[in-house]
């Protein structure tokens, strides 16, 4: 069997004050057909899982575009353009040397650019036609995904990640690669329903009541789906539920799409997978409140850092910092919680990722063990805060080390780091945006976080999976920024009210 492969991946933020080229992606990966780099382990988002399964199946590979960036604000027109173009002209180029029998789309879900509110459904509805009615098209989501028409209706099987944080993109790739192989060898007849939830939150999968929903979710796909009420003892593969998809949404994509729903495939039995999937979107819509993470101000989130160490002699506590999350397009540079600590005198503070690309280069041109006085931070807007006039000293400098995301083999560069120390304080500044996933963010840079009282992370949730073991305890503080939690103050302009929180609804 022949396939084809392409990823295209962005989280779009329509209020990030970061813009989006076709620079940001070859900054995170942008790999063509030809480049050497095509040979390298592409951990991302299971690229390398459709990419094993295809090998392991025997198929012939046609590989096209591998392309990642950074969330930030919608992609510049031309560069999107061109992206998705390079992308269709390789697909034609493999249908020219022969039918395809399938193709992976490796896709975020939540990607827009400038005069485009849905790349991906415009990516899907050019796909469609090249390849034809037949060919089995398989799309993996990130579960912040806005699921639309123009999705739905030019995929075979759409499926998205089901935790928060995303630990499970290489088990999902594999289970995507095996029901579009069955699909592409005739086996069954993939039929989705969607159920939309007109809400807009971030859901948290470790916790209840998430937790159980998303086990719920999982137990229902299989031959023996074990809602009792839509099985009806039937069983076998013709009622198979092929897969169940809690898309969570992206709530800082502004367009008419955004929000969650449930989607279903089933082996063709389109009433099942309308039920199962209303059924499963009135409980995600029911947990709306409890499922939504309590955040804390500055001020909560410090009262309670403090009272938790005080019960946990020499642990350390973490803190999200996740308003100004670069993994969902802020510009991991403000300053408002560390300001609030310096003001407090806290010491024994460790905190990550600063971008900031200015001060990195003075740091490097002062030297290691250099004393400065530095301006830090709070440069890329009013959601970033005031810039810090500190005196610092320049602990450590480093270049060229990496990162661990979820697993030791997704390894990740951090840029240029720089730790700087100032009142007890340490600062991991670095030129590279993005958010630190692993503790190996603080250590590669010369800091040792478990060596601290309160660790500062600039991640929302993702951060969770590897710190969260070693924490005394992980507190969500919801400081300003351009991803902070709170809806209300969010200027929203395109998006489908009513809309839960903004507005009372009922499903
Ligand atoms: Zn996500």
């Amino acid at each position: 069997m022949r396939v084809f492969c392409a990823a295209l991946a962005h989280e779009t933020n329509s209020f990030s004050p970061v813009p989006t080229n076709r620079a940001s992606f070859a900054q995170t990966v942008l790999i063509r057909p030809g480049d050497p780099k095509m040979g390298d382990p592409v951990r991302f988002m299971g690229v390398d899982t459709i990419r094993e399964g295809s090998r392991s199946a025997g198929c012939e590979l046609v590989m096209s575009t591998i392309a990642f960036a950074q969330p930030s604000a919608p992609t510049v027109r031309v560069d999107f353009e061109r992206l998705r173009d390079e992308i269709l002209d390789d697909l034609r180029a493999g249908v020219a040397e022969g039918a395809l029998d399938m193709v992976f789309l490796i896709l975020h879900g939540a990607m827009m650019a400038e005069g485009y509110d849905d790349c991906e459904g415009d990516l899907l509805a050019q796909v469609r036609p090249i390849v034809g009615p037949d060919c089995a098209i398989g799309v993996l989501l990130d579960l912040h995904c806005n699921i639309t028409d123009a999705m739905l209706d030019n995929a075979s099987i759409i499926m998205a990640c089901r935790e928060y944080p995303h630990v499970d993109f290489e088990e999902r790739g594999a289970e995507l690669f095996d029901q579009i192989h069955a699909v592409a060898r005739g086996e069954c007849k993939p039929t989705t329903a969607q159920f939309r939830i007109p809400m807009l939150s971030m859901f948290h999968t470790p916790r209840e009541p998430m937790r159980s929903l998303v086990d719920r979710a999982q137990a229902c796909e299989g031959a023996h789906g074990v809602d009792v009420s839509l099985t009806s003892g039937e069983g076998g593969v013709n009622n198979t539920v092929m897969q169940v998809s809690l898309a969570h949404g992206f709530p800082w994509s502004d367009f008419a799409g955004a929000g969650a729903s449930v989607i279903v495939t089933t082996n063709d039995d389109p009433e099942r997978a309308a039920a199962l999937a209303e059924q499963l979107g009135h409980e995600f819509f029911a947990l709306r409140e409890q499922g939504t993470e309590a955040m804390l101000t500055i001020d909560e989130a410090l009262d309670a850092a403090a009272a938790l160490l005080e019960v946990t002699p020499g642990g350390t506590v973490v803190m999200s910092d996740g308003s100004d999350n670069a993994g969902g397009g802020a510009a991991s540079d403000s300053t408002f919680l560390i300001r609030a600590c310096l003001d407090r005198g806290l010491t024994d503070v460790a905190v990550a990722l600063l971008w900031d690309p200015v001060a990195v280069d003075m740091a490097f041109a002062a030297g290691e063990g250099a004393f400065l006085d530095m301006r830090i931070g709070g440069k890329t807007g009013p959601l970033s805060g005031d810039p810090l006039d500190l005196k610092v000293k320049v602990l450590k400098l480093t270049e060229g080390k990496k990162h661990q995301l979820w697993s030791a083999n997704q390894l990740v560069h951090l840029g240029r780091t720089v730790l700087l120390e100032s009142d007890g304080m340490q600062v991991v500044v670095n030129d590279l945006r993005q958010q630190p996933m692993h503790p190996s963010a603080f250590l590669e840079a010369g800091c040792d976080p478990w060596s601290k009282r309160l660790v500062i992370v600039k991640s929302s949730q993702h951060f969770y999976a590897n710190f969260e073991p070693q924490a005394a305890g992980v507190i969500y503080c919801d400081a300003p920024g351009s991803m902070n939690g709170n809806v209300f103050e969010r200027p929203y302009q395109h998006i489908t009210r009513p809309i839960w929180p903004l507005d009372d609804v009922q499903l």
